[in-house]
């Protein structure tokens, strides 16, 4: 911890195990984040898989923390709550899962390293990423994308919907 605070946007996905539920337990659980500060949430919106696999809709949400973690801890902070929440890291890319966190943008910074792509490399093509990060920072800046507002969304594929 070096003492800046930095602003992060978290994006929160679950399709298992009441998926509501695991995604507003997720979203108390960052707020606990040690060096953290919750500082907004998205509605929940449910979603369409992608990727092919055959699997049940997600429940998809975004939130904006403020933090001290660099964001290598930020990222092992999300894991440690994936795994809190019986998110088991040996299936397919893509397939269902009670909990993903992504670490969606960390300030201004471009990290590109095997473990960690910053700003999220699907921001920009996923509409159940681009409507609730909307939602709670509609001036967002993207690193490397530009104003948020700019990135059009298309809204048919996968299907998507604000449910709460
Ligand atoms: P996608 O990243 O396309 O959304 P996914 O979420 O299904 O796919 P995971 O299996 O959850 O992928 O994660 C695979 C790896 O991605 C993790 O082990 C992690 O190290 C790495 N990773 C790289 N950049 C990020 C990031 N910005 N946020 C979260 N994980 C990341
Ligand atoms: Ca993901
Ligand atoms: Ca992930």
């Amino acid at each position: 911890m070096d003492g800046n605070i930095v602003s992060a946007f978290i994006g929160i996905g679950s399709n298992l195990g009441y998926p509501s539920r695991q995604v507003e337990a997720a979203i108390d659980r960052l707020s606990e984040l040690r060096g953290s500060r919750l500082l907004a949430r998205s509605s929940l919106y449910r979603s369409t898989p992608f990727g092919g696999v055959e699997q049940p809709d997600f429940i998809n949400a975004a939130v904006h923390l403020e933090t001290t973690l660099s964001p290598h801890d930020l990222l092992d902070g999300l894991q440690h709550v994936e795994r809190a929440h019986g998110r088991e890291r040996d299936g397919q890319r893509w397939g269902p899962r009670v909990l993903d966190l992504d670490l969606l943008v960390y300030g201004d910074s471009r990290i590109s390293e095997p473990g960690l792509e910053v700003p999220h490399p699907g921001i920009a093509e996923r509409n159940f990423v681009l409507l609730p990060l909307s939602e709670i920072a509609p001036d967002l800046d993207i690193p490397g994308l530009g104003p948020l507002s700019s990135i059009e969304v298309n809204y048919r594929e996968p299907q998507i919907e604000r449910i709460a």
